[in-house]
């Protein structure tokens, strides 16, 4: 069965851990898988030959619940995979621990603005043919321990690169790694380059060309943050694997080192790992691409801080317009600028939009955000009252609770410069103590402001969840702490809906940023990631706070002129920008037809 995707010729294979395509679809946890799947619809928008690759998750993240205080637990997510996917008949396999792991693939497409299509396959392994544990290889994504991750990654990176090839992608000349848990595609790549020339052993010639295929974006600004494993894992992965380097040549040898972070006198496998070496995933992927990329400037410049033994750019990340776009504002994007689907530079012509008609979408989006609240909760939120937003992965880095740092400060500020509500939503990952904490936190001071400030907590956030908080509230709020938001994407989707950001200049908000004009910044643009002054929660908070009662909750409420104009060159300026259709096209100049 030749599918349509398979018989137009591909070039570039996008290798993701999760890809965010439909809500129903428990396939990503976050940013990431997000990220992914706006790139993969762009690519498709502007018919770039790409095929993309993930794993399947029968059990996928998990399904949220909380408690009257706010406590998380997590259920798993029951899908029927059938309902959105379609099986290839195609099977391949990868070896771990010497039994072979059988896989199949379902595929999923992903259709662009002229009808170009961009084949998504998500690997499986619950075959009868596996052993129990196998089968289970796809099952939760980010569920199990470290060694069952290193054992998803060997799926994804090999056994992806072997799907490629069996469902008959022959002309790929790029390996797109996104994050580095996808980078044992290289030891797949490295193998066939050796079996090419006849030899068992990986040389420099091999790296060479294995290089020449392989592209890195890395999204995580702090060392502790990248995947890492014990040797001791690897070898008991892959029990026939050693030697596969030749370690008589330099060029393997240094590669080993480097991934290994082994010592100088690197001596061979076995002694690595009684060493204590372990494999780290973003060395891999470092030493074995040729564009390597941070998703922000000022993310590329922590990433240079971090390895600065290779080059790396930057690619600032962007969302897709036409998923993040409100109902009501494709209608009006559709009557005043037609081409803004194809062409989303054309979202300047924001600036030209009859302010009233923005207005009435944007009420439109905001009835409709309040009206989920009712559902999920039974608050009534007025839509007259000032609405912040903030949704993201509960962890502690992204300091949800900030603007909760002092009540009676937010209390007088209702009372001074007008009324306000906020709205939250957010998962913690199962493992994160501090994210969970955070919630419980929010819970708890909803209860102490009780009508002063409504505060309002939604479970399970998703995509859907997403497009309506960030096109609905009044305001997106983000309090990353400098410099860990890699680059934070919901404010580029609250922008496309006209909705300014009041944020910490960390991540796209350094590019996106214009005081008064596109939104406001927290505190002061800091100049250097390295040895910059340590974060000051309370300064910041003092910020915050300022911003809110001495400017814009004015705007707002005293000057409807003039906050519209921020919601329009929120759209013109940063709408027309941060989106996945310029970020798509600098990948192809800067990163693919290099
Ligand atoms: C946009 C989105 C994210 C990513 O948000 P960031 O601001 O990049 O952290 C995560 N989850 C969902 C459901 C989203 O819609």
């Amino acid at each position: 069965m030749a599918s349509q995707g398979n018989s137009v010729k591909r070039i570039v294979a996008y290798f993701s851990m999760e890809i965010a395509l439909e809500n129903a679809m428990p396939s990503y946890s976050g940013g990431l898988g997000v990220l992914a799947g706006d790139t993969i619809r762009a690519a498709a928008d502007l018919r770039l030959p790409m095929v993309a690759i993930s794993l399947l998750y029968r059990k996928g993240f998990f399904t949220q619940r909380l408690a009257e205080d706010g406590s998380q637990t997590e259920d798993p997510v029951e899908w029927r995979v059938d309902d959105f996917l379609q099986e290839e008949p195609v099977r391949t396999h990868v070896s771990i621990e010497d039994r072979r792991v059988d896989l199949r693939c379902w595929r999923y497409s992903v259709k662009g603005v002229r009808g170009f299509e961009v084949p998504v396959y998500f690997l499986d392994a619950d075959l009868p043919t596996n052993a129990d544990a196998h089968r289970n290889l796809t099952g939760s994504l980010y569920g199990g321990d470290s060694y069952y991750r290193l054992c998803q990654e060997v799926v994804l990176g090999i056994g992806g690169v072997r799907m490629l090839r069996a469902l008959g992608y022959n002309d790929l000349t790029h390996y797109h790694m996104n994050e580095g848990h996808a980078a044992l595609l290289s030891l797949e790549l490295l193998e066939d380059e050796a079996k090419r020339a006849g030899r068992t052993a990986v040389r420099g010639e091999d790296i060479e060309k294995v290089r020449s295929k392989c592209v890195f974006t890395t999204h995580t600004p702090v060392p502790a943050g990248h995947d890492r494993f014990p040797m001791e894992f690897l070898t008991r992965v892959f029990p026939k694997q050693t030697g596969f380097l030749d370690m008589k040549d330099a060029a393997s040898v240094d590669l080993m080192k480097r991934v290994l972070q082994a010592q100088q006198d690197f001596p061979g496998l076995e002694e690595a790992a009684r060493q204590g070496a372990t494999l780290n995933m973003t060395q891999l992927a470092l030493g074995l691409s040729t564009y390597v990329n941070g998703v922000a400037k000022v993310h590329g410049e922590t990433s240079r801080q971090m390895f600065p033994e290779v080059p790396i750019e930057a690619i600032t990340n962007g969302v897709h317009a036409g998923t993040w776009t409100s109902p009501a504002f494709q209608q009006l994007f559709d009557r005043y600028i037609p081409s803004w689907r194809e062409d989303n530079y054309s979202l300047r012509g924001a600036l030209g939009l009859p302010a009233e008609e923005v207005w009435a979408a944007h009420l439109i989006a905001k009835h409709e955000l309040l009206e989920t609240v009712r559902e999920k909760t039974g608050l009534n939120f007025d839509p007259e009252v000032f609405t912040i937003g903030f949704a993201r992965r509960a962890t502690g880095y992204k300091r949800a609770d900030l603007i909760l740092s002092d009540l009676d400060r937010l209390r007088q500020i209702a009372k001074n410069a007008g009324r306000f509500q906020i709205i939250y939503a957010g998962k913690a990952h199962p493992n994160d103590g501090g994210g969970k904490d955070i919630i419980r936190r929010i819970y708890h001071a909803k209860k102490a402001l009780k009508k002063s400030v409504p505060v309002v907590f939604l479970d399970n956030y998703n995509l859907d969840l997403g497009g309506k908080i960030t096109s609905g509230v009044d305001l997106w709020l983000n309090t990353p702490q400098f410099p860990l938001e890699a680059s934070g994407t919901s404010g580029m989707k609250s922008a496309l809906n006209g909705v300014p950001s009041l944020s910490i200049l960390d991540g796209w908000w350094v590019e996106g940023h214009i005081e008064g004009v596109t939104g406001w910044s927290i505190g002061e643009a800091r100049r250097s990631v390295a040895g910059g002054a340590p974060t000051d929660n309370k300064s910041e908070a003092e910020s915050l706070y300022y911003k809110l009662e001495s400017v814009i909750l004015p705007m707002y409420y005293n000057e409807r002129n003039k906050f519209l104009e921020v919601m329009q060159h929120a759209i013109a300026i940063n709408g027309s920008f941060f989106n996945t259709q310029r970020m798509v096209q600098q990948y192809i100049t800067d990163a693919y037809l290099r």
